[in-house]
């Protein structure tokens, strides 16, 4: 069953949009065959100053600023890697934003012949730097720091819907409201899950 990677700015709605997600295939998927699974930096204890590439925030101990972040990938892709089959749903919460990453996790389904998507949550700079400046000021432990932050946009690779490990391609927006977001899942369900899903080959 489906890996669906979760993919956006930081603070950008990522977290919010992946558990209504969970709750709309929770009370979708036919329990008795069907497995449903949320992987996150948060589920996986990851921190966000992995992925912080300013050289004084490199922790002690660690090689390099991007060894952090490599070791939290790995990390990561050990996790999908134990529940993805024909038989688990799995969610994908993260930044995600490295097309080369993406193409990894999408080949890493296609060898347990199971099909993946994206979902991107689409939300302005501007409106991803406020979150993040909130929680800045009300709870540090969830925020950025600002250099991180910047910087995390600015390395930041869209997906590509031409890409066929960008594809297929669902995108929320923050607006989107309750019936909107249902389209959208509802979408994603038909195209991953219904009964006109394609038969997933490894070597394609
Ligand atoms: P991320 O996982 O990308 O860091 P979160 O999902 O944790 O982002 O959301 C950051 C903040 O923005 C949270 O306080 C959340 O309640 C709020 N938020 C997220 N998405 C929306 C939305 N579509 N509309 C309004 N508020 C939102
Ligand atoms: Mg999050």
């Amino acid at each position: 069953m489906p890996l669906i990677v979760v993919t956006g700015l930081p603070t950008s709605g990522k977290t919010t949009r992946a558990k209504q997600l969970h709750d709309y295939l929770a009370a979708r998927i036919d329990d008795a065959k069907q497995r449903l699974h949320l992987v996150s930096d948060d589920s996986l204890s990851i921190s966000r100053a992995v992925y912080d590439l300013s050289p004084d925030k490199v922790p002690a101990h660690t090689r390099s600023a991007n060894a952090s972040e490599k070791d939290a990938r790995a990390a990561v892709y050990g996790a999908v890697k134990r529940v993805l089959s024909d038989r688990d749903f799995v969610i994908l919460d993260g930044p995600n934003y490295i097309k080369g990453w993406r193409y990894q996790l999408h080949c890493e389904a296609k060898a347990v012949r199971t099909p993946s998507c994206i979902l991107q949550i689409g939300c302005s700079p501007e409106t991803a730097r406020r979150v993040n400046q909130e929680r800045l000021r009300d709870c540090p432990d969830e925020a950025y720091e600002p250099a991180n932050w910047d910087n995390l946009v600015f390395r930041y690779e869209e997906p590509n819907p031409m890409a066929r490990w960008d594809s297929p391609l669902f995108t929320l927006i923050w607006d989107d409201d309750a019936a909107q977001t249902r389209k959208t899942f509802d979408a994603l369900w038909e195209a991953l899950a219904g009964d006109g899903r394609p038969a997933v080959r490894p070597n394609q």
